[in-house]
């Protein structure tokens, strides 16, 4: 797959070769807009989904034949809709994945305790999840992800090591710290789109058409909705033979330090 670096490189290649054709062959100034275009449009799309590895890798599925998948579930820890989600997990034996919000924690101690203790594990998803994170500097990243490690830290005593950027997007200062704290880029490669206004019915007919072994699928534990499509996936897993496993065990990386 393409990535930043391979596509800066192209980039500057033909710069170099239109200046030169403008130089001794007198072309049209007109002709820098292509690759400029090409290259804004790479730099979004790449930038946008996560499954690119535009920036860095990105673990967004195992390779196995092992009927074997992983829940994953954003922006938590929610007071209203989390305590429900680990009970319809606990009840289907099914370990998760929650890539918790920092400042969703205050007050939710508990539910990252519970979670723990019933074997769940737990990755950064950020401290603010702002709309405008992406703008944000190399030191601005460092900071939104170690706030929540240590708020996390205080509470199970355990390092985190996977790290799920918000929205999947990802960009060359978000790079920059993860690599320079050692963190595991969680993606997915089911995206369930449960926090759109699609019904859970459509929500659900969308994950179960797509597992299949390795598949890490992405849930939001934020909705009335969700706690239903989560069900019916646990459900449909288990009459299909699918076992759910943790992330760090689907893809045998560590998930803490
Ligand atoms: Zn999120």
């Amino acid at each position: 797959m393409l990535n930043f670096k391979t596509a800066g490189s192209c980039f500057i290649i033909v710069i170099i070769a239109i200046a030169l054709l403008v130089y001794f062959f007198e072309i049209n100034y007109y002709w820098f807009l292509i690759p400029v275009i090409c290259f804004k449009v790479l730099i979004i799309y790449g930038s946008a989904k996560i499954q690119t590895d535009f920036y860095m890798k990105a673990f967004c599925s195992a390779t196995t034949r092992d009927k074997e998948i992983a829940l994953t579930f954003d922006d938590g820890p929610n007071p209203e809709y989390t305590k429900t989600i680990l009970s319809k997990l606990a009840e289907h034996n099914a370990p998760a994945t929650f890539f918790l919000i920092g400042k969703n924690i205050k007050g939710n101690e508990d539910i990252i305790k519970q979670m723990d203790a019933a074997g769940h594990m737990i990755g950064n998803h950020t401290y603010s999840h702002s709309f405008l994170i992406d703008f944000k500097s190399k030191n601005g990243f460092l900071y939104e992800l170690n706030a929540t490690s240590d708020i996390i830290y205080s509470i199970i005593k355990k390092r985190m090591k996977f790290f799920r950027p918000p929205y999947g997007v990802t960009t060359p200062n978000l790079a920059k710290a993860s690599k320079a704290l050692n963190y595991t880029i969680i993606g997915w490669n089911i995206r369930s789109l449960d926090t759109t206004k699609d019904s859970e019915e459509k929500i659900t007919s969308r994950v179960i058409s797509q597992i299949k072994p390795g598949a890490i699928i992405l849930f939001h534990d934020t909705s009335e909705k969700t706690i239903k499509v989560v069900e019916h996936t646990l459900n449909f897993a288990a009459k299909n033979g699918f076992k759910i496993v943790s992330v760090e065990s689907l893809l045998k990386i560590k998930g803490y330090a």
